[in-house]
């Protein structure tokens, strides 16, 4: 048994080494990383699915690494949640969208609404009423130009909590977005309680919707009942222009997805919306 597990040692050792260190390279560079300013913000358009207008921003946080390049979040935002360290992280996100969309209203671009995405802890630990106010009060952007994203399975692990947090929030004049709705624990039944303006309906949702008939009227149904209690919804990620037909025909509201952008850095977006305030 001893050799077996000497050869086993041997064999993986190597790639076990490599793991261990990008994660940890990873892990301990968040904290560096946040007073270093190696995060940025990209910005996604959501639009109009009627009229086709630009009609909000989602944005998404970008780490440059010194040594590993561009870290995608999906690799470092679980890290930091396990770290507790996402705290710093949603707090940095939020003030720098607000920061960032109240210079473009300064600058007389058309006022638009940034999603924030906010970790589901951040409901849990730490004070994300208080971050969220003073956020709002030091960077000057009136409170119905900012919303923010929740996944899903936020809501089951304390419906009451969560939803005592978000009335707070929404009188503090934001909205509350449901994230990657359909993915997780169904909220369906749950849905009317809940104080939110709009769900997003998951890119797997969009994927495949235009030939799998059993999505397609899955999701018919989701959004009459969605509609039903006065929500919106918006489908995630699409990509083609039947996926975009699509969803416009099932009355979807909002459209975001690669076929009408990537997430763009601070200044190309700029440019996109000087086009769109023009138009
Ligand atoms: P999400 O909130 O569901 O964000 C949507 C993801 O889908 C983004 O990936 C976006 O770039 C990507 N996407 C947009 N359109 C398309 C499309 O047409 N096709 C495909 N295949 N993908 C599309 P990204 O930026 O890599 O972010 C991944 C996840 O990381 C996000 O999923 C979100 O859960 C988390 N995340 C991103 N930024 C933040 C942040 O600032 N704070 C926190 N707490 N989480 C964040
Ligand atoms: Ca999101
Ligand atoms: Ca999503
Ligand atoms: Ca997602």
């Amino acid at each position: 048994a001893k050799e077996e597990g000497d050869g086993c040692h041997r064999f993986y050792e190597p790639k076990l080494a490599t793991a261990m260190t990008e994660k940890m390279r990873l892990e301990n560079g968040l904290y560096n990383a946040l007073q270093t300013n190696q995060f940025s913000l990209h910005y996604q358009p959501k639009m109009n699915a009627t009229t086709g207008q630009l009609c909000g921003i989602e944005a998404l946080i970008r780490w440059l690494h010194p040594e590993l390049g561009l870290v995608p979040p999906d690799k470092f935002i679980p890290l930091a949640e396990q770290a507790g360290f996402i705290l710093e992280i949603d707090k940095w996100v939020f003030r720098e969208a607000c920061r960032q969309n109240k210079a473009w209203q300064d600058a007389g671009l058309q006022p638009i609404c940034v999603s924030v995405n906010i970790s589901g802890r951040h409901f849990f630990q730490g004070n994300l009423i208080e971050m969220i106010a003073s956020a709002l009060e030091d960077t000057g952007l009136p409170p119905e130009y900012v919303s923010i994203e929740i996944t899903e399975g936020v809501f089951m692990r304390d419906m009451e909590q969560v939803i005592e947090t978000i009335l707070y929030l929404r009188k503090l004049g934001i909205q509350i977005s449901m994230d990657d709705f359909g993915t997780g624990y169904s909220t369906l039944n749950q849905l009317q309680r809940l104080p939110i303006s709009d769900v997003k309906l998951d890119r797997s949702f969009i994927q495949g919707i235009t030939t799998d008939e059993k999505k397609s009227s899955i999701v018919r149904a989701i959004i009459e009942l969605v509609h039903s209690m006065n929500m919106r919804v918006v489908a995630e990620g699409v990509e083609t222009d039947d996926e975009s037909r699509f969803c416009k025909e099932l009355k979807c509201d909002e459209l975001q997805g690669y076929l009408f952008s990537r997430p763009l850095p601070a200044h190309q977006f700029e440019e996109l919306l000087a086009v769109s305030t023009a138009a």
